[in-house]
């Protein structure tokens, strides 16, 4: 697979420092502390070469978001302590894939995907895998109702089903801006919305929000855990 990075541009230890260093930027234009963001670098359709690059940098978080490619990178690299976070759409079926290698899943959405994370977890802690996964709900900020995520209107009571699942911990939500509105508008829904799904899971505070074009907004609506990928990784490959 042919390396995206273009020879003659920075190369990724320099796009890396300066995503870094405006990252660092908006936190303090923000007031908030550096320990609140969490980055993860994402690293679809880029081999496994790239995400190990990555690591040598300094990286940890990496976010994948189709189950075949992710599963297979994290299982050439599982000698890397890296934390891998699924930003996909998550189908019930490869919930059991994805739980063997992600510690975090960004994108549910669906009664259905809660039941099958809740199976998935059961049967992994029976042969002495992971017994829980962190999550977050994701959020459809448009008025398209065939987009992922849940309407906020419906956020509270999807939230009580996933809340009755004790081996999801629910971290909060994720969403991505919706490309026809302001970016820092459509956080600032984000932000209410978590406001709303903490009132009903204290521990439900996190917000990942903030992608490469957009993440100076998230960080100043509150994001917690931004989903940088093009700004660090380069244009990526064309899908194979
Ligand atoms: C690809 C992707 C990102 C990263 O997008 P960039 O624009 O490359 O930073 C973030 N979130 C999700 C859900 C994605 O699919």
């Amino acid at each position: 697979m042919p390396d995206a990075v273009d020879a003659a541009g920075p190369g990724l230890a320099e796009r890396l420092a300066t995503v870094q260093s405006s990252i660092g930027d908006a936190v303090r234009e923000a007031g908030r502390r550096p320990d609140g963001v969490t980055t993860i670098v994402v690293t679809k359709f880029h081999p496994a070469s790239l995400v190990r690059e990555l690591f040598d940098l300094g990286v940890t978080h990496v976010g994948e978001n189709r189950q075949q490619e992710a599963s297979e990178k994290a299982a050439e690299l599982a000698a890397l302590p890296l934390d891998w976070h699924f930003i996909g759409q998550l189908q019930s079926k490869k919930t059991r894939q994805v739980l063997a290698f992600a510690h975090t899943i960004h994108s549910l959405d669906r009664p259905s995907q809660v039941a099958a994370v809740a199976a998935a977890t059961a049967a992994s802690a029976e042969n002495g895998g992971n017994a829980s996964v962190d999550a977050f709900i994701q959020l459809n900020l448009t008025d398209d109702e065939g987009r992922g995520g849940v309407r906020p209107h419906d956020l509270a009571a999807f939230a009580a089903a996933v809340l009755e699942t004790p081996s999801i911990r629910l971290r909060g939500v994720m969403a991505v801006a919706p490309l026809d509105e302001e970016p820092r508008r459509a956080f600032a829904r984000v932000r209410a919305a978590g406001e709303s799904l903490a009132a009903l899971a204290p521990d439900a505070t996190a917000l990942s929000m903030g992608m490469s074009g957009d993440f100076r907004a998230a960080v100043l609506e509150g994001a917690t855990h931004l989903r940088i990928g093009t700004a660090i990784t380069g244009n990526r490959p064309a899908a194979g």
